[in-house]
């Protein structure tokens, strides 16, 4: 699979992942990691985990996730 982005400007770059919320294929220049937090129902209410989690989103769904 090739860069959904790069293929936007006739380039061919392999993608080295896929967006979370598109499902295109990304190369790693147009790949956006976002931390997501982990909340966990534990028996005194809400926990949030320690450490974040990724998620790799394309440029596109970055940009509307923060209203840009
Ligand atoms: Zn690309
Ligand atoms: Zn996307």
């Amino acid at each position: 699979m090739n860069c959904f982005d790069c293929q936007d400007l006739d380039i061919a770059t392999p993608a080295v992942a896929i967006c979370r919320v598109c499902g295109a294929g990304v190369c790693h220049r147009h790949a956006r990691t976002r931390p997501r937090v982990l909340h966990e129902l534990t028996g005194t209410g809400l926990a949030t985990k320690p450490r974040a989690a990724r998620r790799l989103l394309c440029g596109t769904c970055t940009a509307a996730e923060s209203g840009g």
